[in-house]
Parts: C-alpha cells; structure tokens; sequence
C-alpha cells in the first residue's frame, strides 16, 4: 500500500495553506507556515500569478494530501463520483469523508488522519465487530466502528481516549466517548466537509 513518506509541513508550505496533518503540533507556535509561508525550495519565496491551470492542480494536490491519498486512488474516487447523480466535485468530497481512517480521525480517536491511518493498518479497530485493517475502506450508514479489545489496555489508546473527551465529532457520526465507538448515523454532507475546498477546481482538472 503505497503513501507518502516525506515530510508533512513541507505538503502544507506547498499549498500555502495549512493541512493539519500533525495532530497538536499545527494548533502550537511549531507549525512550519506559521514560522515560514513560503513554498519549499530555491525559488519558493518567488512571487509566481498562478494560471488557471495552476490553479486548478494545487486544489487537486490540496485535496489529495488533506486526506493522505496517492494520485490513483484519488483519481479512482473522481471517477465513481462522476459516475454518481449530483455534482461531482461534492460527491467525491463526500465519499473520500466515508473512508475508514477519517472515519477514525473525525470521531476522534486520532490526532491527525495519519495516525488513523496507521490505527487502522495495525489493526487497532473493527468495522461491525469484524477486525479490519484497510484505511480505505468506505463506510456506510448504519456502520459502527470501535476500538478493538486487545487494543483498550495501552496506554496509546488510553491517551487517546482522553483526547476523545474534548473533541466534537461531526453530526453524521454519533460516537460512544464511554464505548470508544462511533456510529455512522448518516452519510456526510458537503457542509461536513472541515475544509474550505473549492471543488469545482478539482472537477475541471479531471476534465481536461
Ligand atoms: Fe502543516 Fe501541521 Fe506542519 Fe503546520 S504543523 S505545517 S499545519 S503539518
């Protein structure tokens, strides 16, 4: 299973926008843009227009490194987002929302959707009761994810159900703080969406 490897902030710098793709880290004074906006490399600082195909790329690559996913899978979620009724650009927000590690991350059982990601690849949660370990995989409504048995004791999980305490979950999962458990109550909205994404930009990407 592929991902990236490198560096987080850089991703953000990148995009010139914050990404929060490092837990705590990108609410403190440590946060990398907020120390140094500019994009990476030599001719970062550079004060470049941006074309409309520009334009258009850096929303894809926003999009595409918010929620951790490589350049064919996210190309595979636009496809059956294009295939589905409504328009595209909110289907595929709304169905990169039902994968099984933002699932994890929004309900807050995570400090960033990398870390669920891995919670999941190590197979620290069930979907349904059954042990899964794939971060892709879409939920549906009426699915119910927790924390798996062998998992509660340590004292990772016992550190993030604390941070669980605190954390409000988006209205279309309904999540046990007790039972470290979250229910998909409803499929998520555009306006669940916790990023300002301007979609249409990814849509006339794919459309060229
Ligand atoms: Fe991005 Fe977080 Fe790094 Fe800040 S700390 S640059 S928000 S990943």
């Amino acid at each position: 299973m592929a991902r990236y490897t490198g560096p987080a902030c850089k991703l953000c710098r990148r995009e010139g926008t914050k990404l929060f793709l490092k837990g705590d880290r990108c609410m403190s004074g440590k946060c990398a843009i907020d120390r140094r906006s500019t994009a990476p490399g030599q001719h970062g600082a550079a004060n470049k227009k941006q074309k409309e195909y520009g334009m258009q790329l850096r929303e894809k690559q926003k999009a595409k490194r918010y929620y951790g996913v490589l350049e064919k899978q996210f190309k595979n979620y636009f496809a059956e987002a294009a295939r589905k009724e409504g328009m595209t650009g909110e289907n595929l927000l709304k169905l990169i929302e039902r994968r099984l590690d933002n699932v994890v991350y929004r309900m807050g059982m995570a400090e960033s959707r990398k870390e669920a990601r891995q919670l999941v690849l190590h197979e620290h949660f069930e979907l349904n009761g059954k042990k899964v370990n794939i971060p892709s995989i879409i939920v549906s409504a009426g699915d119910v994810v927790a924390v798996r048995e062998n998992f509660r004791g340590s004292a990772k999980c016992k550190s993030l159900a604390e941070g669980l305490q605190t954390k409000n979950a988006p209205k279309w999962l309904d999540v046990d703080k007790t039972n470290l458990s979250a229910k998909v109550v409803a499929l998520p909205a555009r306006d669940d969406v916790d990023f300002d994404f301007n979609e249409q930009l990814i849509v006339e990407h794919y459309s060229k």
